[in-house]
This record gives structure tokens, C-alpha cells and sequence, in this order.
């Protein structure tokens, strides 16, 4: 049995997305931009898709821009809020510690030219309240950007609430929304969101494409420099298959938002209450405001990397922290950010679930994980000592 439960580091495409691309594959090839009439039947279908995307999130057509992904989609609206808050000498920026890279990376070159940038802690449930945000607003806030939903932990955050605060507050507010979109239901009106990042392959959609939402009245800064696409702001011959296939991703997800929240829910509470009798183990990220197919969790006295190997061995696909940080020996930033020590965030597993998966996979997930982890115990040094009361458990 292969198991697939890396859904937060990408998704299979849905049957529906592939189907949405082949026409512009094969027969509306044209260029959106092309005055004939196969490059006008493309144009008609990106403004198509334009409107389907603006009425899943609840806004106009012409606050939608298609972009390469999520991360620059988080790059254009960090980048664009500071130009906008620069000009009128605000160069303060609110976010958290536990974004993803794509805002964290951001904020730190905006830092480097004199942006001063408030990350706010996450170490309480793991989330964050709207009452912090509240509290580190300030005279020069040109920016609150947090996200809408973890991608390590699962954490969802009190979204409505940043919107209200920010609209109160006349600060722009913008949400990293790559793991909620398809996956929670989205209002960027009734929320008072004014920019938000989605990507398709997130929701079984392609991959390389994605999407912002930027109010209007809210002046965008090109990211990328050329043509006239996108109403000027993001240069581009436009990736229409791509974009196709998003879309029909995207209409899909919602029209499924209730019964597949409804299994994905139950195979992963059943995940969490398994896991949860390993011995020395504790969840990470938000136990009650989380997303439907996360589990995260930290074990002692063992190695993610090792524990990754072992179970791809025995068919589970899994991730330990982010995609973006494996490959790198640090501890992912997420896990710090919530107060896991080095030893018990490098002993961490991500098993995240879709509606593809079936109650036989997670009874799978649930033989395999408790043997490999007490088969790397068994080997453990760490393990030995804590046993032997040579170290303290932390968990
Ligand atoms: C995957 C992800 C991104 C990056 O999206 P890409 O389309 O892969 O560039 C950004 N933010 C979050 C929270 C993500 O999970």
C-alpha cells in the first residue's frame, strides 16, 4: 500500500483540472493578447476564469491577478503595501514568526532597507490572537500580513477578526491564504481582507500558477516588469492552461467544501487520537482552530529525517516540517516559533490528508508510525539516556 499524506507540500491534480486544461493545450492555444480570434477565445476564457475565481472569494473580477503561485503572490503584496506605506513615511510591518518563507524572506529584505517589522509570537495555542495584533499597531503600521492557515501546523487564524481590526485601523491587510483556499470557505469582503495569495496546486490543481487578490484602490507594484498583462501590473504572456485548471480546481473544492471537510475531519481526528497514545509525543499547532487535514506532531528521541525514510520505506509519504525546510539540517522556523526545543522539533512528522484518502490509509498510518518510531527509539542514544534517567523528558 503507497499512502499519500504530503498534501500540504503539493496535491494530485483532480481528474476535473486535468480535463479543464487539454483544450488550451490543444485547441484555444492562443496568445490572450493575440488580436485573432484563437488569441480572442483565449482572452474570453482568462476573463471567464478571472470572474469565477472573484466570485469564490467574493469580489470583483478586476481584483483578480494571476500570478506564477503563492509565493509571488505573497512577494507582490508585501512589496506593494511598503511602496505604498513608504510614500507616506510609514515603514512599519506586522506579521507572525511562523509564516511561510515566501513572507518571511520578503519582510526580511523589506528589514534590510530600514522596514521595522513586528513578528508576533505564537507560542500561546500556537496561533494568534487578534488582540496582538491590535496591540502592536501602530502611528506607521503600513501592513498587518498574517496567514490564513499554517502549512506545518494547521493552526487557522482568527481572520475576520485581523479584518476588522485592520479596517478599523485604516491598515492594509493581507492574507498568505495557500493552505485555506479550496479548503475553507472565503469571504475577502465580509472578512475585510484587501490582499490574499492562493495556488493552485494546494487544491489539486496545477502547479506554477496562482493567484492575488488585491482590493481595488489598493495600487499593486509589479513584481515582474514587461508586457501589459494583467492590467499592467504583472508582465507575462499568461499561463491559460494553468490557469484553467486552477479554476476548475478551485470551483471543484468548494463545491465538495462540506463533505470533504466533514471525512477529511474524521480520518484526521482519528490520526491525532492514535498517534496520540505513542508515548513522549505531543501535537503541534492549534487543537481546535485547525485545518481539516493536518496533523502535526512532535516525538522524542528520534530524527523527522529518519523517520521520513522509514516510513516511505513502508509506503507512507510524509513530510517532517516543511517541504522548504527538509534538506537543511536547522529545525524548521515554525516549530521554534511555537516553543518546541532543537531535540523535540527535530523529532517532528507532518502527516497531511485530503479527501483522496481512505479510512484503510489511515489505519495504515496508524500500524506503521508507532512501530518506526519505537524502532527508532530502540536505536536511539538520546532514547537510552532519557530511559536511564541520564536526561530529562521535555515531553
Ligand atoms: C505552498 C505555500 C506557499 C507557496 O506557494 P507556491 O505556489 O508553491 O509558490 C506559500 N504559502 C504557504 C502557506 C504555502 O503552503
Amino acid at each position: 500500500m503507497q499512502v499519500y499524506a504530503d498534501n500540504a507540500a503539493t496535491t494530485k491534480m483532480s481528474r476535473v483540472a486535468i480535463e479543464a486544461m487539454v483544450p488550451y493545450f490543444e485547441n484555444i492555444y492562443g496568445n490572450p493578447s493575440s488580436l485573432h480570434s484563437i488569441g480572442q477565445e483565449a482572452k474570453e476564457a482568462l476573463e471567464d476564469a478571472r470572474a469565477r475565481v472573484a466570485k469564490i472569494l467574493g469580489c470583483e473580477p478586476r481584483e483578480v491577478y494571476f500570478t506564477s503561485g503563492g509565493s509571488e503572490a505573497d512577494n507582490q503584496a508585501i512589496i506593494s503595501a511598503a511602496r505604498l506605506g513608504q510614500r507616506k513615511g510609514k515603514k512599519h510591518i506586522i506579521s507572525t514568526a511562523f509564516e511561510h518563507h515566501a513572507v518571511l524572506h520578503t519582510l526580511k529584505k523589506l528589514e534590510k532597507e530600514g522596514f521595522e517589522i513586528t513578528l508576533l509570537d505564537v507560542k500561546n495555542n500556537h496561533n494568534i490572537t487578534a488582540q496582538q495584533v491590535q496591540d502592536a499597531l501602530r502611528a506607521d503600521t503600513c501592513l498587518v500580513t498574517t496567514m490564513y492557515a499554517n502549512n506545518e501546523i494547521g493552526s487557522v487564524l482568527p481572520i475576520a477578526e485581523v479584518g476588522a481590526i485592520c479596517k478599523a485601523a485604516g491598515v492594509p491587510f493581507h492574507t498568505d491564504a495557500v493552505q485555506a483556499a479550496g479548503h475553507i470557505a472565503i469571504d475577502v469582503k465580509a472578512q475585510n481582507i484587501d490582499m490574499l495569495s492562493l495556488s493552485g496546486h494546494k487544491f489539486h490543481g496545477p502547479k506554477g500558477i496562482g493567484a492575488l487578490y488585491c482590493r481595488r484602490g489598493l495600487a499593486l507594484t509589479n513584481v515582474i516588469e514587461g508586457g501589459a498583462q494583467e492590467r499592467g501590473k504583472r508582465a507575462g504572456t499568461e499561463n491559460l492552461a494553468g490557469i484553467m485548471g486552477m479554476v476548475a480546481a478551485l470551483e471543484d473544492s468548494i463545491a465538495h467544501l462540506e463533505e470533504n471537510t466533514a471525512k477529511v475531519t474524521a480520518l484526521r481526528d482519528k490520526l491525532i487520537a492514535g498517534l496520540s497514545k505513542i508515548p513522549h509525543c505531543a501535537l503541534n499547532g492549534d487543537a481546535v482552530n485547525r485545518l481539516p487535514g493536518n496533523v502535526s506532531f512532535c516525538f522524542e528521541g528520534i530524527e523527522g529525517e529518519s523517520l521520513l525514510l522509514l516510513l516511505d520505506m513502508k509506503g507512507v509519504c510524509a513530510s517532517s516540517g516543511s517541504a522548504c525546510t527538509s534538506g537543511s539540517l536547522d529545525p524548521s522556523h515554525v516549530l521554534l516559533a511555537i516553543g518546541r526545543v532543537h531535540d523535540v522539533a527535530h523529532g517532528s512528522l507532518r502527516l497531511s490528508i485530503c479527501e483522496y484518502n481512505t479510512e484503510e490509509e489511515i489505519d495504515h498510518i496508524l500500524t506503521v508510525v508507532p512501530e518506526v518510531v519505537a524502532y527508532l527509539r530502540s536505536i536511539s542514544p538520546v532514547w537510552r539516556d532519557l530511559q536511564n534517567g541520564k536526561r530529562e523528558y521535555i515531553l
